[in-house]
C-alpha cells in the first residue's frame, strides 16, 4: 500500500469485471457474455436487416440487466477518489452507466465503448431512447430509422466501428496527467482501449493491475493484484485513509 501513497495523480481504467459483482455478467469469464451472444461487427450490422434484429434484441436484454443492477464497492470508492481530487477520472470499457450512477460527474468519465443508455442516428447523429426503438420494432418487426433516412443504432461502439475522437482525446488527456493508472476488472486484450495502458506506460506513470485473470500488461505493472474487484475495494478503504490524510501529489 505504500505504492498508493506514492501514487500522486489516479486515473482509472475500468472494464466489465469491475461490474460483474453487480450483477452484470462481463466478455470473457466463463457463462460471460461470449457463450450467449456472437459478435456482430459494425460492418454486419450496417449491411444487414438481420444482423441489426439481432443486435436490438440483446441491447433490449442488457437495457433491462444494466437497469436492474446498482453500483458496488469499487464503483462507489472510484467516485470517492475522484470526488476528493486525489483521482482525475475514469475511462471505462464499460456501457452500464454504473459510473454515474455512483455519483461521478459526466466529464469526469470518458465512456471509451459508448453508452447502452441511449442510441443515436449513424448519420445525423439525432439521439434516441432504447424504449423508443423497441417500441418501433415491436410496431412493425423492422429495425428503426431516423427521418433523415440513417440507420439508428444503440450508441456503443461495437467491434470495427472507430472510437469517437472526442472519446479518445479525452481518454488520452486524462492519462497523460496521470502518475498512476490502475486498471480493474479488465482482460486488456480490447484494442485501442488497451493503447491507453501502452500510452500510460511509455509516459513513465506506474501502472496498476486489479483483476482475478492474468493479463498482457502484469509485466509492465508495478503492482498486480489479482483479487475480486470488491472484496479487494473494502480492505482499500483503510488503506486509503492515511493517503487521504496527506493527499495527493501534483503531477
Ligand atoms: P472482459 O470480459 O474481456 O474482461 C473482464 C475481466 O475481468 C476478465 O479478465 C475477468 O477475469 C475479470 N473479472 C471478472 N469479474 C471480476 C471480479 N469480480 N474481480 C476482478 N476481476 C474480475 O471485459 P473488458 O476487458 O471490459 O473488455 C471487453 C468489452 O466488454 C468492453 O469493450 C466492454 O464494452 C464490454 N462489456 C461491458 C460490460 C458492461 O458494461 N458492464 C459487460 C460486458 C462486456
Amino acid at each position: 500500500m505504500e505504492a498508493l501513497q506514492d501514487a500522486g495523480m489516479i486515473c482509472f481504467f475500468t472494464g466489465a469485471g469491475i461490474s460483474t459483482e453487480s450483477g452484470i455478467p462481463d466478455f470473457r469469464s466463463p457463462g460471460g457474455i461470449w457463450s450467449q451472444y456472437r459478435i456482430i461487427e459494425f460492418s454486419e450490422f450496417v449491411a444487414s436487416e438481420e444482423a441489426r434484429l439481432e443486435d436490438w434484441d440483446r441491447r433490449f436484454h442488457m437495457s433491462d440487466v444494466f437497469e436492474e443492477s446498482a453500483p458496488n464497492h469499487a464503483h462507489y470508492l472510484i467516485s470517492d477518489l475522484i470526488a476528493d481530487g486525489t483521482a482525475s477520472g475514469v475511462i471505462t470499457q464499460n456501457i452500464d452507466g454504473l459510473h454515474e450512477r455512483s455519483g461521478v460527474p459526466s466529464g469526469k468519465v470518458v465512456n471509451f465503448h459508448g453508452s447502452g443508455a441511449y442510441a443515436h442516428c449513424l448519420n445525423c447523429e439525432r439521439q434516441y431512447s432504447i424504449l423508443n426503438c423497441k417500441d418501433i420494432i415491436d410496431k412493425t418487426g423492422r429495425s428503426p430509422v431516423c427521418d433523415c433516412g440513417g440507420l439508428i443504432k444503440a450508441a456503443v461502439v461495437s467491434f470495427g466501428e472507430t472510437i469517437p475522437e472526442d472519446f479518445l482525446h479525452r481518454a488520452i488527456s486524462l492519462v497523460d496527467s496521470a502518475n498512476t493508472l490502475i486498471a480493474i476488472g479488465s482482460s486488456l486484450q480490447v484494442w485501442p482501449a488497451a493503447g491507453l495502458l501502452e500510452r500510460a506506460v511509455h509516459n513513465g506513470a506506474q501502472l496498476f493491475v486489479i483483476n482475478n485473470t492474468a493479463t498482457p500488461f502484469d509485466k509492465d505493472a508495478g503492482l498486480v493484484l489479482r483479487a475480486k474487484v470488491a472484496e479487494l475495494t473494502e480492505n482499500a478503504y483503510e488503506l486509503l485513509k492515511v493517503r487521504r490524510q496527506s493527499g495527493p501529489s501534483p503531477k
